[in-house]
């Protein structure tokens, strides 16, 4: 449960605004900082884990697809555009796009 004190914060935070209180990644949604944008190609990924546990802002997601096989999935609402994903995929299953 979080503290008041967090819920008050988070209340604070204006989108328009481009600053982010302290605190950490979850309650400071940062994807609006994003100019580019990481497509993941489903078919490509191989399930490797290799961007998840390379993005600095964690917010890639490994899970199962309908067939059972493991895929990586941004978060949109944290991913700030980086491309580290885009550039160490050994499978090039990421491409960056304009947003
Ligand atoms: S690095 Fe590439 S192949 Fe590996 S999980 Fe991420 S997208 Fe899939
Ligand atoms: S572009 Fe950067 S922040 Fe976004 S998913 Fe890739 S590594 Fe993470």
């Amino acid at each position: 449960m979080p503290s008041t004190r967090l819920l008050n914060m988070k209340k604070s935070v204006n989108p328009h605004r481009p600053t982010a209180l302290p605190g950490s990644a979850k309650l400071n949604e940062t994807g609006f900082w994003r100019t580019q944008r990481p497509i993941f190609n489903e078919e490509l990924c191989t399930g490797c884990t290799r961007c998840a546990k390379l993005c600095p802002d964690a917010c890639i997601i490994m899970r199962l697809n309908k067939e059972g096989k493991l895929k990586a999935q941004p978060d949109y609402d944290y991913c700030k555009g980086c491309g580290i994903c885009a550039a160490e995929c050994p499978f090039s299953a990421i491409t960056m796009k304009p947003e």
